[in-house]
């Protein structure tokens, strides 16, 4: 049985004492974690769950999630992680579209399962902190056996059920195996060289692939500890990397802004700090440059939920030298770039970035023919995002097929016009789209979020742009708000602000 679930048992059979997870002031050791995983997996069981079925998750990072996850994996079983910032139609979908049987749910969201009940079927609830109606999780594993259960789980069979962010529509269910997960991990040992004293901080919600299986699996793996935090706070991120020595983090582009432009940032001790990974979204080249600044070795991943998550790496030695790339391909995974018909494309011309490997997934959840979509028979993954390769063999990842937009006959792909926008002093945060226009077919519109106390003239800022992005990249209006719509794991909605801001003249 080499399922995920038996991770726990078995790193704790190496080092039991070690401390595996850090949550608030208190600290989980391996044997601490699989010892209440294996009662979580009797629990479970107890409860009715078989093989196959799906445990649901709903909580804010915990070790109680980790516990739950192996215990899960161990019969099994498949493990659900919920958003936590979906309302409750949100999550009536999510639960009735891979029939979740058993959800366990964090103090904190009592009013939010309170109204799942009367929008989809439930047959178990439990809570994760005792009080109301519902059987909770504390008795229920200490009245559940300890040792480890003795279920044959396949490789291949699934272990997680995670949904895509939905940033382009409906999240879909991404069923992902052991097998999935554990390569991985290995990659990310492989690719990032993580150590057995790695202290690596989790401030990206687990709930998302990158943080459960980019960082707290392969930290499990080698023995290090997990620093769990259960809301980002970019000022709180700096002062626990400071106590805890972290030395290694991962971060979506928006969180490391926010930790960039905390009052903290100046003078807070990251000396112990000894990479970091941006990525899930286009990563800015000034925050690179910010982080390399400060003495950092700042690294970018691409990749998405269907890849378990990572596809292309940054390694530590090139990142000064080829920062803005997303690197080459991860060490078990094949990358490459396929025009419209399926065909290569030569180094500097623009593909679909497709992915082959063993970290590829087996298929969306009860979605055949989206499956069937997105995989070929042969196993490659189309990801639904345009790249080029440089001459060096290095990957640069343009924008998704579905945000670029023509104009004039030219292909404008708005992640390179929001870097230019992002020199400028005044502007924080940017999105471009295309909008319809007589002339051109589409031109592009930007929105813009000002930095605190900054004015800028729309016309100004557009000239700015003079001389950086060619001129049909250059925007025809801008549009200034205050907020920009984005996805829990802080992506830009840009199908909601094509529908806001897309007629003309606003
Ligand atoms: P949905 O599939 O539901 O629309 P999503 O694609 O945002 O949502 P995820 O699987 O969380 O869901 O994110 C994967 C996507 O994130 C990639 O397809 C890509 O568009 C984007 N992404 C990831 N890493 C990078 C990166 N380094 N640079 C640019 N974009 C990235
Ligand atoms: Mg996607």
């Amino acid at each position: 049985n080499e399922g995920v679930g038996s991770w726990a048992t078995r790193r704790a059979r190496m080092s039991p004492n070690r401390v595996a997870l850090v949550h608030g002031d208190r600290e989980w050791t391996y044997a601490a974690v699989a010892d209440r995983a294996n009662r979580a997996a009797h629990a479970l069981r107890g409860l009715g769950v078989r093989p196959g079925d799906r445990v649901g998750y709903l909580g804010p990072n915990h070790p109680t999630f980790l516990e739950a996850f192996f215990g899960t994996g161990q019969l099994g079983a498949v493990f659900v992680p919920l958003n936590l910032r979906l309302t409750a139609p949100e999550l009536a979908y999510i639960l009735a579209d891979c029939g979740v049987d058993v959800l366990l749910y964090a103090p904190g969201q009592s009013s939010v399962v309170a109204a799942l009940r009367d929008l989809v079927a439930l047959r178990h609830t439990v809570a994760l902190e005792p009080g109301g109606d519902d059987p909770d999780y504390a008795t229920l594993l200490g009245r559940a056996g300890s040792e480890p259960l003795d279920e044959p789980v396949p490789l291949d069979g699934t272990c997680v059920v995670l949904y895509t962010s939905g940033t382009t529509g409906r999240p879909k269910g991404v069923r992902l195996s052991h097998g999935n997960l554990a390569w991985n991990s290995f990659n990310v040992l492989i690719d990032v060289d993580l150590a057995a004293d790695e202290v690596t901080l989790v401030t990206a919600p687990m709930f998302h692939v990158a943080a459960l299986n980019q960082t707290v699996l392969p930290t499990f793996l080698k023995g290090g500890r997990s620093v769990l935090v259960p809301a980002f706070d970019p000022s709180a991120a700096l002062e626990l990397i400071g106590r805890h020595r972290v030395t290694f983090m991962f971060g979506v582009p928006s969180m490391f802004a926010a930790i960039a432009a905390a009052p903290g940032w100046a003078d807070a001790d990251l000396s112990s700090v000894r990479s970091m990974i941006c990525g899930g979204a286009p990563v800015p080249e000034p925050l690179i440059r910010t982080y390399q600044r400060r003495g950092l070795t700042f690294m970018q991943g691409y990749g998405m939920t269907e890849t378990s998550p990572g596809a292309l790496f940054l390694r530590a030695a090139d990142s000064a030298d080829h920062a803005g790339s997303a690197g080459t391909p991860v060490f078990f995974s094949d990358v490459r770039l396929r025009d419209a018909a399926g065909g290569e494309v030569p180094p500097g011309v623009h593909g679909e970035i497709v992915v082959h490997g063993p970290n590829v997934m087996a298929g969306y959840w009860g979605r055949a023919a989206e499956t069937a979509e997105v995989l070929s028979p042969d196993g490659w993954f189309r990801s639904g995002d345009l790249a080029i390769v440089d001459p060096d063999g290095y990957f640069h990842i343009r924008d998704r097929v579905g945000d670029m937009f023509i104009s004039g006959g030219e292909n404008v792909y708005p992640a390179e016009v929001e870097e230019a926008l992002y020199q400028h002093p005044a502007v924080a945060e940017c999105a471009v789209i295309g909008v319809d226009d007589d002339r051109w077919g589409e031109v592009g519109r930007a929105v813009v979020v000002l930095r605190s106390g900054s004015t800028v003239d729309p016309a100004e800022l557009l000239a700015s742009l003079d001389g950086r992005i060619a001129r049909y990249k250059i925007p025809k209006s801008v549009v200034f708000v205050d907020v920009l719509p984005r996805t829990g794991s802080g992506k830009v909605r840009k199908s909601q602000l094509r529908r806001a801001h897309s007629t003309a003249g606003d």
